[in-house]
């Protein structure tokens, strides 16, 4: 007999407990149609939005990622070397947050991910709205352009706007009048780390599995800027939807995905013990963050898929030290987009006399300022 009918999600993720802020509330409005109530959203608010979200991921970070670098100070395990590298991201966070120079140099890919509920009315293609949201913030903001354009197969020219995006929309019936949104900006080195291996049932054990993927993680390196939020993905109903999943889950798009599986649905879930355990992995490779140490990696995340009895799809995908991401959304209250991290440099030590050195001008703040600059200026003679 066959087993009775039952539905999930492929990837069910979970409640959405993002913090947003309020961008506006203008070009959105509300009609009823069929007893059901409709969102009317003009191609501004979509432009706009997508301007905002791509200057936010170019120059902020989310808290998580800066607090993970503050703790690699901290931790006395830390290798000098994954203290420099932490520290010289910290500070290069700061000076990206001052809203002029991105935080790298490579400015990504722009991919865009809609899932449009089915009460969400627009009055221009979607996709075109959002170029020009990508063309806005590249050419008026520092970004650097990086797509090409192939002219023929051999022959390809920089489009001069960072465009064509990726842009991907879905109809959504769960949030049927809300248009929810991911802005990713992946850049080339990063991207370069996602990895699809077929494999075989062999490696479905945690012994095979685990020697299996201490080879990969050394092959992937440090190209792509680690400390690195490592994905694992295992199975998948297709090689595409492996890798995809990869890419999401390294945003932490996923991260409330159930952690069990489900032999009636077979949805895919979070694996957290086996998270820990490659964790732990990366951490005595020796990697470290760049140079040496034990900061390969700053999380990981491992997905379970569904599969096909005679395929094992593995995917393998990081994102970076510009952890570009950011969530947005459009409702009947507003346009809201993910809060990032504004103001990072809370999350750099504290400078103490131990950094200062023997030269610095001490000054007494409680003296007028004639006698501050007489100090200021004699010492300074004194150092000459
Ligand atoms: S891997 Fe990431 S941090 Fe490194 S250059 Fe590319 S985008 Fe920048």
């Amino acid at each position: 007999m066959a087993p009775e009918f039952s539905y999930q999600d492929l990837l069910p993720i979970g409640e959405d407990k993002t913090e947003y802020r309020l961008l506006s509330s203008d070009g959105i409005s509300k009609f009823s149609a069929d007893g059901k109530e409709f969102l009317k959203v003009s191609p501004a608010v979509i432009e706009n939005l997508t301007e905002v979200a791509i200057h936010d991921i170019s120059h902020y970070l989310r808290s998580e990622h800066l607090a993970q670098l503050a703790k690699i100070l901290k931790d006395p395990e830390s290798s000098p070397n994954d203290r420099f590298v932490a520290l010289d991201l910290l500070k290069n966070a700061n000076i990206s947050a001052g809203g002029v120079l991105p935080m790298c140099q490579d400015t990504g890919t722009v991919i865009v991910m809609g899932k449009k509920g089915q009460q969400v009315l627009t009055t221009e293609k979607d996709e075109l709205s959002i170029s020009k949201g990508v063309y806005g913030a590249f050419t008026k903001l520092n970004l650097r352009y990086s797509q090409l354009a192939p002219i023929s197969t051999w022959e390809e020219k920089n489009t001069g706007n960072n465009l064509p995006a990726q842009i991907e929309i879905y109809s959504d019936t769960d949030h049927a009048n809300e248009y929810n949104f991911l802005f990713i900006a992946k850049g080339g080195g990063s991207a370069n780390k996602s990895f699809l291996y077929q494999e075989t049932k062999a490696v479905l054990n945690p012994k095979s599995f685990l020697t299996w993927l201490d080879e990969k993680l050394r092959s992937l390196g440090t190209s792509a800027c680690p400390p690195y939020h490592l994905v694992v993905v295992i199975g998948g109903t297709s090689a595409e939807f492996t890798v995809k999943t990869a890419k999401l889950a390294s945003t932490k798009y996923l991260d409330s995905l159930p952690t069990k599986g489900d032999a009636k649905t077979g949805h895919g879930f979070r694996d957290l013990e086996l998270e820990k355990e490659i964790l732990k992995l990366t951490q005595e490779i020796g990697i470290g963050a760049q140079f040496g140490g034990k900061y390969f990696c700053h999380d990981v995340r491992v997905v379970r898929l569904p599969r096909h009895g005679a395929s094992l799809p593995i995917a393998i995908a990081v994102s970076c030290s510009a952890d570009r991401q950011v969530k947005a959304k459009i409702t009947k209250d507003g346009v809201f987009i993910e809060k990032l991290e504004t103001e990072p440099a809370h999350f750099l030590p504290a400078t103490t006399d131990e950094d200062l050195d023997k030269d610095e001008v001490k000054i007494d703040l409680s003296k007028p300022m004639a006698d501050i600059l007489a100090n200021y200026l004699s010492t300074q003679q004194k150092l000459e």
